[in-house]
């Protein structure tokens, strides 16, 4: 790889991949024939077989570099401007479903608190990590419980503070 030539390789892609996203055109192809593969600076590489076989890399390329260039400079155009709804207008459109979702969430959470102080820390730490995992899908509206009620947003404090305190605080969610 003296010459700076970055070599790839047509793959047949494995069936648990159903999409890639093209690093030459940007675009996300479902279930594509076959990819070529390849990696840069650790980066991995990966082309659609439009882009193989329209050709015109070199100038793809510029045009998505382009694109994300003055995609940048759009989006950190935006810093300081942005005036979005309050998390509570979350609540206006939840279902019924969610917001049973979510009271089962707080429930389940106030017994794990209470009983954590019984389990060892490595217990209630994985505990908690299953809780947040099983109601990832309604955790804007659990976000947004604690921002408006106090003594929920102490026990989801509470319990984002036992799982640093085993995890260490990398643990973000
Ligand atoms: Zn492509």
């Amino acid at each position: 790889m003296t010459d700076g030539k970055i070599k790839l390789k047509a793959t047949k892609l494995p069936d648990q991949i159903t999409a890639i996203c093209c690093t030459v055109c940007s675009r996300v192809s479902e279930r594509p024939l076959m990819a070529a593969e390849g990696e840069a600076e650790g980066e991995g590489i990966v082309i659609c077989p439009h882009c193989l076989a329209e050709g015109d890399i070199d100038a793809k390329l510029e045009r998505h570099a382009a694109r994300l260039e003055s995609r940048s400079r759009w989006l950190r155009a935006l810093i300081g401007r942005l005036e979005v709804p309050s998390p509570a207008v979350l609540k206006e459109f939840a279902g019924p479903e969610d917001i049973e979702q979510v009271a089962a969430f707080w429930d389940s959470l106030s017994d794990l608190l209470d009983e954590s102080e019984q389990l060892p820390i490595n217990q209630a730490a994985h505990r908690l990590v299953s809780l947040l995992q099983e109601y990832r899908g309604a955790w804007p509206l659990i976000k947004s419980d604690a921002e408006v009620d106090p003594e929920r947003g102490k026990a989801l404090a509470a319990a984002l503070a036992k799982r640093r305190e085993f995890f260490g605080l990398g643990a973000g969610l």
